[in-house]
């Protein structure tokens, strides 16, 4: 166990993230227990020290606060805008004292790996290049920053500058201040996937609730759309669950609807997750075309047998094929696909094999995500109960960061760019350790807008349905506050004026 002891508790959920990131799997305190390894800091007005111990021996360090004007001793060291200032040296001492550390000094069972993001703990590692390009800053003076004062390996400095230089010209490209974008969630699915961590009900069960959640949906399509009236719609996602458990008739009434109420003319980006191939039929790819969606998701995550029978997937890596071949045929010609590394029971030739098939289909897109087996998870039971979790935890994030780096080299060897990413919470909530990224890669031309959107938040996005999620975007502090809808699909359908209530709360202050 990894325990910390802070003079304020200040920055605590980050300085475990980067603990964590240094130690993966370690638990971790804040002023509580000692514990094996322990971190302590003292928050000085101009001084802040470090110390790190042991029973083996001590390491501390300290660094100044200086500041460029006197600020600070007005307002309060840790008060806005002083307050990241403050945040970067506590940050980068911790890390470089760990770093530091000596080996023989580790207790037992402690394995060092140095966090490749450096002080960058948080899920949107590419925020802060992003935003740095936007106000005009060069690559190579990004890169450095995110090098020097965030201790970043020159690799990912290079990979988020990269994407984050991506990022800032499709958004140029695009109007999207001032505009916002428009999510509905559709919560079915034909099964519930073991590792799945979003709003899902299996149809066998909650399928008989399509028709009234339909007409739920489209009454909060009508009252939101009141709301938003005069501005400028940027881009649409429809995702889930699985929006093609419902059957044809139910998503032409959904998206006419959507199209009656919102502007959403050709120049709108439209995305439908079909998601799993085992929902997927001709007719909803037709509804789809003849609705005029632009890119759809037709999902494998793995095109191992074995491992889709183990997840509780229920499809076939042929379905996967067929679906593909199908949305292929019928005319459309902007296609993702989504992988997922980590899976249990996979070994990096597996995730190779699955990258051939994949490349075989040639999708437009292709976004990799890092399983993360959260404590307490229903996945992490069934796989407790099989004996398939037999291994530490730092060996599946070795084992991730080769599929990753695989991946990456695979998608830039045919032709596909990264254009956004973020990195997956790990089982103690933090973002801290390695391998757990996801990235989007696309063909040129062929990027989803909207998943540069809402991973950046640079736009509010009006989210409707179930479990849904509206952020407002603040452009006066450049942060986003959110308005959730209940998660039950019951709920929802009997309480659906009280979400649009919501909404108007929020959104028109
Ligand atoms: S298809 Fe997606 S939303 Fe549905 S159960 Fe699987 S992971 Fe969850």
């Amino acid at each position: 166990m990894i325990g910390f002891t802070l003079s304020e508790k200040e920055f605590d959920y980050e300085l475990q993230a980067l603990a964590t990131g240094f130690f993966p799997g370690k638990r971790t305190q804040i002023n509580g227990e000692s514990g094996d390894l322990h971190i302590a800091i003292d928050y000085g007005d101009t001084e802040i020290s470090v110390c790190v111990e042991t029973k083996a021996g001590r390491k501390a360090s300290s660094a100044a606060v200086t500041g460029d004007d006197d600020w600070h001793k007005k307002e309060g060291k840790l008060a806005h805008p002083y307050r990241t200032y403050y945040k970067n040296i506590v940050k980068k001492l911790v890390f470089t004292v760990l770093r530091d550390f000596p080996e023989e000094w580790l207790p037992e069972g402690f394995e060092r790996r140095l966090p490749v993001w450096g002080t960058m703990t948080g899920v949107r590692p590419t925020k802060i290049p992003m935003n740095m390009l936007l106000e005009g800053r060069e690559r190579t003076e990004v890169m450095e920053i995110l090098q020097n004062v965030y201790c970043c390996s020159e690799q990912k400095a290079a990979l988020g500058t990269e994407i984050a230089a991506r990022e800032a010209a499709l958004l140029q490209q695009n109007e999207y201040q001032d505009g916002y974008s428009l999510y509905v969630g559709i919560p079915f699915c034909p099964t519930t996937c073991l590792y799945c961590s979003f709003p899902s009900y299996p149809c066998d069960r909650f399928g008989h609730l399509r028709d009234d959640y339909v007409a739920a949906l489209q009454r909060e399509i009508k009252g939101t759309a009141k709301l938003m009236q005069g501005k400028r719609l940027t881009s649409v996602y429809m995702g889930g669950g699985t929006p093609t458990t419902l059957s044809p008739e139910q998503l032409r009434a959904v998206i006419k609807t959507m199209q009656e109420y919102f502007p959403m003319d050709t120049s709108v980006e439209f995305t439908v997750e079909a998601g799993r191939p085992d929902s997927i039929t001709e007719d909803k790819l037709l509804a789809l075309r003849e609705c005029g969606v632009d890119r759809i998701s037709v999902n494998p995550q793995t095109m191992q047998q074995k491992t889709l029978d183990l997840i509780g997937r229920r499809h076939t890596v042929d379905q996967t094929i067929q679906a593909f071949e199908l949305a292929r045929k019928l005319g459309f010609t902007n296609i993702n696909m989504d992988l997922i590394i980590g899976l249990p029971g996979e070994e990096l030739s597996d995730f190779e094999d699955t990258l051939r098939q994949v490349g075989q289909l040639a999708p437009d897109s292709l976004t990799i995500h890092s399983l993360v087996i959260k404590r307490a998870s229903r996945l992490r039971s069934v796989l407790e109960e099989q004996g398939a979790l037999g291994e530490t935890e730092q060996i599946r994030v070795r084992r991730s960061e080769q599929m990753l780096a695989r991946g990456e080299q695979f998608a830039r060897e045919q032709g596909y760019l990264p254009y956004y990413m973020y990195r997956q919470k790990n089982s103690a909530g933090h973002a801290g350790s390695g391998g757990q990224e996801n990235i989007g890669y696309a063909k040129p031309g062929s990027e989803c807008l909207y998943n540069i959107l809402i991973m950046e938040e640079m736009q509010s996005i009006v989210a409707l349905g179930a479990g849904a999620s509206t952020k407002k975007y603040h452009s006066d502090r450049g942060q986003v506050s959110r308005i959730e809808n209940v998660k039950s699909v019951t709920d929802y359908i009997s309480r659906v004026d009280e979400m649009i209530e919501r909404k108007r709360h929020a959104l028109e202050r």
